[in-house]
């Protein structure tokens, strides 16, 4: 792949790496691919960072045919520059494209194209305690025509921000809502793909549970309302008398890359992990007897996040005092210390960008 490149006249200043927030702040440049039917994925480019024009009548504007995936580049002590497991990314980002009539991408093309704009974009990648690059791939839907129908014009592009902490509180406990009402997803849906329009879904609730005092909604299952599902953006895992449950993937849940690795991490180190249905009602019940030991999500934004308190049907459930649980900081020590290359990677996981 050939990819052309603009030079920017006039770069950003650096930020200062404490607060950086999660999302605030992108780079100086952008990467940019097109597609037409005629030439497929064509004119690969990395320009300056800047707004992108667009027909009023474009697809995605009206019918959300979108789709992004999210990863960070880390830079390790001595300097190197690491991506983690890049390569499940830009699969889930042709499973996302399938699901919504997008034309897939050459993986080695994906690859190549998020090397060079972080190659470039190297000294944008943070070093304090906790911060990377996040790196922001998506695709949208640009045929100006407001027909219900796949578009025959896509752009793929990728933007970069560094980050610290997804949530302000950093590593602390969070208080989670659990939604009764809303569904995020239903099996046969979009749950699985990393589609725009599943996160247009979510908001309501996220601003429901947010005027709870509560910082993410956990997710019941869209025909029951019974079984557990997602927090947000992230994936869900609850221990249970000295077993680690998490979701079977359903239909409608995303599958996360971190919920993987933590799950090859927790067998490694001989836990038990059952994938399965679980009910809201067996973790009250596992509350009420004591057997509710931790709780916590997973996702490349987060990491890990410890859940210290569930809010369903107007009572509160604190887990273990609201503190940080064993396996919980066990999980972010393993695989923050993988992804930065402080611990040695036995399974392979991280990607040097070279
Ligand atoms: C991206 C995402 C996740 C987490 O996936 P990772 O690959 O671990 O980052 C979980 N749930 C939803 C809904 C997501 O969009």
């Amino acid at each position: 792949m050939n990819i052309s490149y603009t030079e920017s006249k006039q770069l950003k200043t650096k930020l200062s790496e404490e607060n950086l927030g999660f999302g605030k702040n992108t780079t100086d440049y952008m990467f940019i691919m097109d597609y037409n039917d005629k030439q497929g994925w064509y004119d690969p480019k990395i320009v300056p960072y800047s707004p992108i024009p667009l027909d009023p009548s474009t697809c995605v504007l009206h019918y959300g045919q979108g789709v992004f995936e999210g990863l960070k580049a880390y830079k390790s002590k001595d300097g190197r520059i690491l991506l983690f497991r890049p390569d499940e990314n830009i699969k889930r980002l042709n499973r996302s494209c399938d699901r919504t009539c997008i034309p897939a991408l050459d993986e080695a093309d994906v690859l190549e194209a998020i090397k060079k704009i972080v190659i470039l974009e190297k000294d944008w990648i943070p070093t304090a305690e906790g911060t990377s690059l996040y790196i922001r791939p998506f695709i949208i839907a640009t045929d100006p025509f407001l027909g219900v129908h796949p578009s025959h014009t896509y752009m793929f592009m990728i933007i970069l921000g560094p980050v610290g902490n997804y949530y302000p509180t950093g590593l602390n406990p969070v208080k989670i809502f659990v939604e009764d009402e809303y569904v995020r997803a239903v099996a046969g849906g979009m749950g699985t793909s990393k589609t725009m329009g599943n996160y247009a879904a979510s908001l309501k609730a996220q601003d429901k549970a947010e005027k709870a005092g509560c910082i993410q909604v956990l997710w019941l299952d869209g025909v029951h309302r019974k079984y557990v599902e997602e927090v947000g953006s992230m994936n869900v895992f609850f221990k249970i008398d000295g077993k680690v449950i998490t979701p079977a993937l359903s239909g409608s849940i995303l599958p996360g890359i971190t919920r993987v690795s933590s799950m090859a991490i927790l067998r490694n180190r001989g836990y038990e992990v059952e994938e399965r249905p679980l009910s809201i009602d067996e973790i009250i019940n596992a509350y009420e007897k004591g057997l509710l030991e931790e709780s916590f999500g997973t996702g490349t934004a987060a990491v890990i996040s410890p859940i210290g308190e569930l809010l369903y049907q107007g009572k509160n459930y604190v887990i273990n005092n609201s503190e940080i649980g064993t396996i919980t900081s066990m999980l972010y020590d393993t695989l923050t210390g993988i992804q930065f290359g402080r611990l040695e990677d036995k399974f392979g996981w991280t990607y040097e960008v070279k």
